[in-house]
């Protein structure tokens, strides 16, 4: 895939390596050289290289699409 990503923050990206949870989904919280993800699943939060978010992402679902279920 080389198509660039446009990530920004409230997106959820699914990626390859599922969480011990069993979910594939993390919500952006933060962007720039490090990304903070959020569980889907469980909640829990991670900082990531944002180079290693681009390596394992295998979808991207805009905030845009879902902005029905959660806006602050
Ligand atoms: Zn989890």
């Amino acid at each position: 895939m080389n198509e660039r990503l446009n990530y920004e923050v409230g997106d959820i990206v699914k990626l390859k390596k599922p969480h011990p949870c069993g979910s594939q989904e993390w919500e952006i919280l933060r962007v720039g050289a490090d990304f903070r993800l959020k569980c889907m699943g469980c909640g829990h939060q991670i900082m990531t290289a944002r180079k290693l978010v681009e390596k394992n992402t295998r979808g991207l679902r805009k905030k845009s699409e879902t902005e029905a279920a959660d806006i602050k």
